[in-house]
């Protein structure tokens, strides 16, 4: 854990005396989007080096699950019988994430087939299969599941509701996104691109006057030195590690992880985004944060209800689990509880939750859970009298999930933080474009300077309308716009060698041709 939380200097490029390197594109980060950005800045001739503070797959994205969030058609999706049109699926991301940028969203559902297409070339199949059930993660090797909000209510009336979620073939909970990470890490080292282990950015390097990054100052051990680039690309990862950052913009993720765990690599300290701030880039949605701790599996345990302190309901129980456990923490004093009754009851498999106790009469359960006389009573019985006849008109779950609960002795799991495992990470950062350039206050590019990955803030801005695989949906896809936008525009004079195309899975489309302005 860090608690840094000011900017690092910037350095003169007129005070290197030394370039250790000079490249046309410096990448900082060998995770997701720093591999994607690399590989494509690589393709499109630039010559690319990448510098890593850690070791070798000490990243986040090799811990991760490994769900791409993916859709408007793709292979997987057809073979498993789903229709999916970009239309839909920019719907649904707007309509999960208002504050984001829409030609972000649109240029993410226009282009996820292509991306799919991307990932696989790599090295790899999706399994062409889906998998049905209620779980964070498939536990086989199926290709895909519904990931996020596409089946609550009131989306699921709004737009067709598609299973988006897309997991490489690697069975269980871990593994499928290093399984990925390594492909590109591969696919790297046949570009020919050096990945530089254990070497950490510490400063960026700017042109006196202008102000454009036009280079970076690493730290290996007890040497030191300066990179000159035509570009920078930050894919640096969030900031879950920073106490002092988490404290200044989100206080309650701290509260969150009471009793959990940060979901990061050690060096996710924020100084991506610091080191972008530091060039002047502006930082937006930092006080965005996804929390999860899934109550399911066993899908059974989505029959029961989750009330707040005031016995009241507060959220569709079949919601995906990070929006469930976010409107948990939005509770009076962060209290929730998941109840059920003995035909309903059931042990949550990843065992995060307590069980508080179990009670003979709802009155009884009132009082061990300390909220206010008669009602729970009233909530049971509202929501009884409609479930008797397969509908919940208060929250709209979904039918399959909605039945009475009225077969005492009745049990509560504890949902809420300091109870509940949960476990979270940082969506904000660096502001950019949909070329992921980085953005000046006043909304113009921070010249010679990219961002990617969790540093940046893209279509991920909060965990109410998360759906999992957005992170390295959005990582691999935003990395490789930096990576292709900073290559075929690189400041005149920049590029000191001028290559071909060197990508097997393109066309051969010449850099000018393959720029996405
Ligand atoms: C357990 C777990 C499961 C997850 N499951 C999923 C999932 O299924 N789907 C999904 O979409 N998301 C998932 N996530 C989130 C996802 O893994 C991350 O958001 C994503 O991997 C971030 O990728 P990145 O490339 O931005 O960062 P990273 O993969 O963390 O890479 C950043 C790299 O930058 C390096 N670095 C940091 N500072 C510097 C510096 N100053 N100089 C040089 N290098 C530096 C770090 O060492 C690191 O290697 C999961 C996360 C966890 C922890």
């Amino acid at each position: 854990m860090t608690a840094e939380i000011a900017l690092p200097a910037t350095i003169a490029a007129t005070g290197v005396a030394d370039w250790s390197d000079e490249v046309d594109v410096l990448v900082v980060g060998a995770g997701m989007a720093g591999t994607s950005a690399a590989i494509e800045a690589a393709r499109n001739g630039a010559r690319v080096l990448v510098l890593d503070r850690g070791g070798p797959m000490g990243c986040t994205t090799a811990m991760a699950g490994g769900h791409f969030y993916l859709g408007g058609g793709t292979p997987v999706q057809h073979a498993a019988g789903f229709e999916d049109t970009v239309e839909d699926m920019a719907a649904f991301l707007t309509a999960m994430s208002p504050d984001c940028d829409p030609a972000k969203i649109e240029a993410y559902c226009a282009d996820s087939v292509e991306h799919f297409g991307w990932l696989e070339a790599l090295g790899f199949e999706f399994e062409r299969s889906f998998w049905p059930g209620k779980a964070a993660v498939q536990p086989g090797t199926e290709g895909l599941m519904f990931t996020g909000n596409e089946q609550v209510w009131p989306w699921r009336d709004q737009m067709r509701p598609t299973p988006r979620g897309h997991k490489p073939p690697v069975q269980g909970d871990f593994g499928g996104a290093a399984f990925v990470l390594e492909l590109a890490v591969a696919e790297l080292a046949r570009l020919g691109v050096e990945i530089r282990h254990e070497t950490g950015v510490t400063e960026l390097v700017t042109e006196d006057g202008s102000g454009a990054v036009v280079g970076a100052r690493w730290k290996h051990f007890g040497a030191t030195g300066a990179i000159r680039a035509g570009a920078v690309i930050i894919a640096a990862g969030g900031f879950v590690m920073n106490d002092a950052m988490v404290a200044e913009y989100v206080p309650l993720l701290q509260v969150a992880l009471e009793k959990g765990m940060a979901l990061g690599n050690p060096h996710d300290d924020g100084l991506g985004i610091r080191l972008g701030q530091s060039a002047g880039g502006a930082v937006e949605h930092l006080d965005g944060m996804f929390l999860t701790a899934p109550f399911y599996p066993p899908g059974e345990l989505v029959k029961g209800i989750c009330v707040n302190a005031e016995g009241e309901r507060f959220v569709a129980e079949d919601s995906y689990h990070g929006r469930t456990t976010a409107m948990a923490l939005d509770q009076p004093g962060h209290r929730a509880y998941l109840i059920l009754d003995s035909a309903h009851m059931a042990e949550p498999a990843y065992g995060l939750h307590p069980l508080i106790d179990g009670w003979e009469t709802v009155a009884e359960m009132e009082a061990g859970l300390g909220v206010p006389a008669g009602s729970l009573e009233r909530t049971l019985t509202a929501y009884n009298a409609s479930a008797a006849h397969g509908r919940d008109p208060a929250f709209g779950k979904a039918a399959d999930y909605v039945e009475p609960l009225d077969t005492p002795p009745y049990g509560a799991y504890d949902l809420t933080p300091g109870a509940v495992f949960i476990a979270g990470f940082t969506c904000g950062g660096l502001r950019v474009d949909v070329d992921a350039r980085v953005l000046a206050e006043d909304e113009t590019p921070v010249s010679g300077l990219y961002a990617a990955g969790a540093c940046a803030s893209n279509i991920v801005v909060d965990g109410y309308g998360y759906a999992s695989g957005l992170q390295l949906g959005e990582a691999s896809f935003f990395g490789r716009r930096a990576g292709r936008h900073a290559a075929v525009n690189l400041p005149a004079g920049s590029v000191t060698q001028i290559t071909p195309d060197r990508s097997t899975h393109d066309t051969g489309r010449t850099r000018e041709a393959a720029a996405w302005e």
